[in-house]
């Protein structure tokens, strides 16, 4: 007479492999946020430039607008200069297009400075997108492996999840609801070995001499005293 505990040993052994692979299935999502949590440094300093190169154009343009501005005036101040009626007007026209001559000239210095500043930027966004470009690239492979595993996993995983229910209908219904009830509470192993000298395989407790000899006899379905675990010793052994 085999064993009642032969299958239900035989299917936690297919439940532990089912376990390992559902826990690689479930955990391939976190290894992708992971890879493309790399990205994040440069997406980062990427938007940094891109926001500084926008600041600086933004700067400029407001720059070259007041220089027009102030170039008008000076036409302006020029053409009322021939009008001016007394020397002292004349003189003040000057005074006036003089200074709006140094605004503009300091203004054009600052446009000078700012559009070097600007080809800094343009190259700093041009560096920060090639360096993005091929860590995408080296990225997009992994996470297409890592798609490729998931797929294959899932795979395996249904065509285990079959195999274990017909391992299930072979199992007697009793021992088997105690088997999942253990399973579900340890989540390591439900049935265990009892090993050399006696002791319980799952805590490794010495077990009383009885439950040794019951976990022999395919009559009787014994539990460790410590753990609770159903405890197995195949008589072939
Ligand atoms: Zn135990």
């Amino acid at each position: 007479m085999s064993h009642p505990l032969e299958p239900i040993y035989a299917l936690q052994k297919k439940d532990r492999k089912l376990i390992k692979i559902t826990r690689e299935i479930r955990d391939i999502p976190k290894r992708k946020g992971d890879i493309e949590a790399q990205l994040s440094g440069t997406k980062q300093k990427l938007e940094t430039a891109l926001d500084s190169k926008k600041h600086t154009e933004a700067t400029l343009k407001e720059q070259e607008l007041e220089v027009e501005v102030l170039k008008e005036r000076v036409v302006k101040y020029k053409q009322q200069q021939m009008d001016a009626q007394t020397n002292d007007q004349y003189r003040a026209f000057v005074k006036e297009i003089g200074t709006v001559e140094d605004e503009i000239k300091a203004l054009e210095e600052k446009e000078i400075v700012l559009m070097e500043a600007l080809d800094q930027g343009k190259s700093i966004v041009a560096e920060c997108e090639e360096k993005l470009g091929g860590e995408m690239a080296g990225i997009s492979d992994e996470l297409g492996e890592l798609d490729d595993r998931a797929a294959e996993l899932k795979e395996r995983a249904d065509k285990m999840m079959a195999d274990r229910r017909r391992t299930a209908e072979s199992c007697d219904p009793a021992i088997l609801q105690k088997y999942t009830r253990i399973m579900n509470n340890k989540r390591d192993f439900a049935v265990v070995m009892i090993e050399s000298g006696g002791h319980c395989g799952g805590c490794h407790m010495k077990l009383p001499p009885q439950v040794t000899n019951d976990a022999r006899n395919p009559a009787k379905v014994v539990g460790c005293n410590f753990c609770g675990r159903i405890v197995y010793n195949p008589p072939e052994r």
